[in-house]
């Protein structure tokens, strides 16, 4: 699976470049961190289902993007990026997230939305990478994608280090990089948080405590159907 998607990402990042007219550096497309074999297996699923489609100016068509005449208008959601020509690697392992979610854990596409607002240079994210809503519009599940495992673990100790600290302000923070994503926990009471990466994922149980996180480690992310029953 590994490979075929790497000959596949090979191609498109050739096409990508030959659109814009750039050449295909020597040494190929650089896919760093490696592709692990989930993301490989959910991401040619999902083309193959037509969850997802990237074009050969390396821009991604999907339903699971929020609507093209929404207001504000998204963000154009890219695999590749063209100045420099490189793999976008999180939006990779994202809609392969997205795809598990569907193919995986039996999600419907209307349940699942894709967040491409983060600009490419991640320094303001404040919100997370792929939302799971309730048919209602409740917020079940927030996803966060990260490059490492390590990453992961960072985001949980850091949501769990401000929700120690009771309220407080951003510039007051002594870890800005997830701050938001606390706050923005807090504002949509998600039942769970599933972060993300190659190399491993963490799923939390969210509980509250007053305006305090308990994040409770759970083994797997439940089933649909066990959620929509709550
Ligand atoms: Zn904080």
């Amino acid at each position: 699976m590994k490979a075929l998607l790497e000959a596949w990402l090979q191609d498109r990042f050739a096409a990508t470049c030959e659109t814009f007219g750039q050449r295909v550096p020597l040494s190929g497309l650089r896919i760093s961190p490696p592709l692990s074999e989930w993301e490989a297996e959910y991401f040619l699923l999902g083309l193959k289902e037509n969850l997802f489609a990237v074009d050969e100016q390396g821009g991604v068509a999907s339903e699971l993007l929020a609507a093209a005449d929404a207001s504000p208008p998204p963000a154009s959601y890219r695999l590749f990026s063209h100045e420099p020509p490189r793999l976008l690697r999180e939006n990779l392992c994202q809609l392969a997230a997205a795809a598990r979610l569907i193919l995986e854990r039996g999600w419907l596409k209307r349940h699942v939305t894709l967040q491409p607002s983060r600009p490419e240079h991640r320094a303001t994210a404040d919100g997370f990478d792929l939302l799971v809503r309730s048919l209602a519009g409740r917020i079940l599940i927030l996803v966060e994608v990260k490059r490492s495992r390590l990453e992961l673990e960072k985001l949980i100790a850091d949501l769990r280090a401000c929700s120690r600290r009771g309220p407080h302000a951003p510039e007051d923070c002594g870890f800005p990089l997830n701050h938001p994503r606390h706050e923005f926990c807090l504002a949509t009471q998600p039942d769970y948080l599933w972060a993300l990466a190659p190399d491993g994922e963490i799923c939390l149980e969210v509980r509250w405590e007053g305006n305090a996180l308990d994040l409770e480690p759970l083994a797997s992310l439940p089933p649909r159907s066990r959620l929509e029953l709550e």
